[in-house]
């Protein structure tokens, strides 16, 4: 049982589907609080007082371990819906080059880029990157965090595909937090095929695809669309063939330019996305068809922050239009070396003028959404599984204000305290 709790957001809801509009910034917000779980599933969530009448538990007051949050602030642990924990090294030298000027795509064309971390991945055995794995989960739970959607895509062929997907299960299972797993095979095309990309995709759909949906590797299919990555024809082949194979879908789309038109209205028409991510680049009626579906739209700002780039993708927009937004860190060694959802919601507030509640809610229940999860994660009320982060906070508000710091003093995952 979680007692003395200053400030517990609760993000419970009587509506169902994910947040939107004023919605969002509704977070239900109980003082001095306690939440009560039982064989890792919340039964009770209340105020401190009410909770100590409970005739059930005061005759098993003795039995219940009891963590005393200090009057600190408690949210439901954070739901990292995008990361890409599966490679070797840093990327120092592309780092180095972008603060000299060079562009993104300049880097990429130049052999840096996703291509550079290819190597790293597909010599490591997979212990090795199971290790690197769980090293991510470990750090991303200090952080708040309890539940992951994790993606492969740094070994661009069979092999290393799978390696990294049963990198990404073999860590999970070392880590009491949920893991989503993703396979990204599409992620860019790998050096071996520069030039026939058509003849990737086909190893993609007929060859990686099956083999994932057999191993029960991955539950979301993603792909990289954009300029530089695989075009909007061969998106839509790739998430085709994930579906026939009883696989879900998101996408990487409009992070460096705009979609073909007609692609995104089309796409959440065939494959109804679970999340569609970045969404810089974005039209009107884009967004009007998107505020009408159920698929989320993930911002990840902690890419524009690392790219050093003026614009960040329009969520006020996206919010003032009736879109489901999540928050994630796209942590991953090129673009956002950054495992803190505290830091996303900061740069959500600063620099998408997200207001610190909806940025709560964005990291939470709306991840939840994203992944699939609503059912069991994002909130804190009976029935869910007891994941929660303790703050060094008085108020939520603190949480995105003090921005380049960890205030998570504890992630209680399954109702047990984890750090
Ligand atoms: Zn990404």
């Amino acid at each position: 049982m979680l007692i003395n709790i200053g400030q517990l957001v609760t993000l419970r809801s009587a509506q169902t589907g994910p947040r939107r509009g004023t919605s969002l910034s509704e977070l239900d917000i109980v003082e001095n609080a306690a939440v009560l779980s039982l064989g890792g599933k919340i039964v009770s969530v209340g105020t401190a007082k009410d909770a100590l009448r409970d005739p059930w538990l005061k005759k098993n007051r003795k039995k219940v371990t009891e963590i005393d949050c200090g009057g600190r602030v408690v949210l439901p642990g954070f739901v990292d819906s995008h990361t890409h924990p599966v490679f070797m090294e840093p990327r120092l030298v592309d780092f180095e080059k972008r603060i000299a000027g060079a562009g993104y795509e300049e880097i990429a064309a130049a052999g840096g880029g996703i291509r550079s971390s290819l190597d790293g991945v597909r010599k490591a055995s997979k212990v090795t990157l199971t290790q690197r794995v769980l090293d991510a989960l470990r750090d991303l739970a200090k952080h708040g965090t309890t539940t992951v959607e994790a993606k492969s895509g740094y070994g661009l062929n069979l092999e290393s595909e799978l390696k990294s997907l049963e990198a990404i299960r073999a860590a999970a299972k070392q880590w009491p937090g949920m893991v989503v797993p993703t396979f990204l095979g599409a992620h860019v095309v790998p050096p071996e095929y520069r030039g026939r990309s058509q003849n990737y995709v086909e190893i993609v759909c007929k060859e990686m695809i099956p083999a994932v949906a057999k191993r029960k590797l991955a539950k979301f299919v993603d792909v990289f669309c954009d300029r530089g990555a695989f075009s909007e024809i061969e998106c839509s082949r790739i998430f085709g063939a994930a579906l026939e194979h009883g696989l879900a879908i998101r996408g990487h789309v409009g992070q460096l330019s705009y979609p073909k038109e007609g692609f995104i209205e089309s796409t959440l028409e065939c494959c109804q996305p679970a999340s569609l991510d970045h969404m810089d680049h974005v039209r009107d009626d884009e967004v009007a068809a998107l505020a009408k579906s159920d698929t989320v739209v993930t911002l990840v700002p902690g890419a524009n922050y690392f790219l050093g780039l003026e614009k960040y993708p329009p969520a006020r927009k996206f919010i003032d239009s009736g879109v489901a937004v999540a928050l994630a860190t796209d942590y991953n060694p090129g673009t956002s070396p950054t495992i803190s959802m505290s830091m996303a919601m900061s740069l959500a507030c600063t620099h998408m003028k997200m207001s610190p509640a909806e940025a709560i809610a964005a990291a939470t229940i709306n991840g939840a959404f994203a992944l699939g999860l609503d059912n069991r994660k994002g909130s804190v009320e009976p029935g869910k599984d007891a994941d929660m982060a303790v703050f060094d906070a008085r108020n939520y508000k603190e949480i995105p204000y003090w921005f380049g710091v960890n205030r998570c003093v504890q992630t209680i995952i399954g109702g047990v305290a984890n750090t």
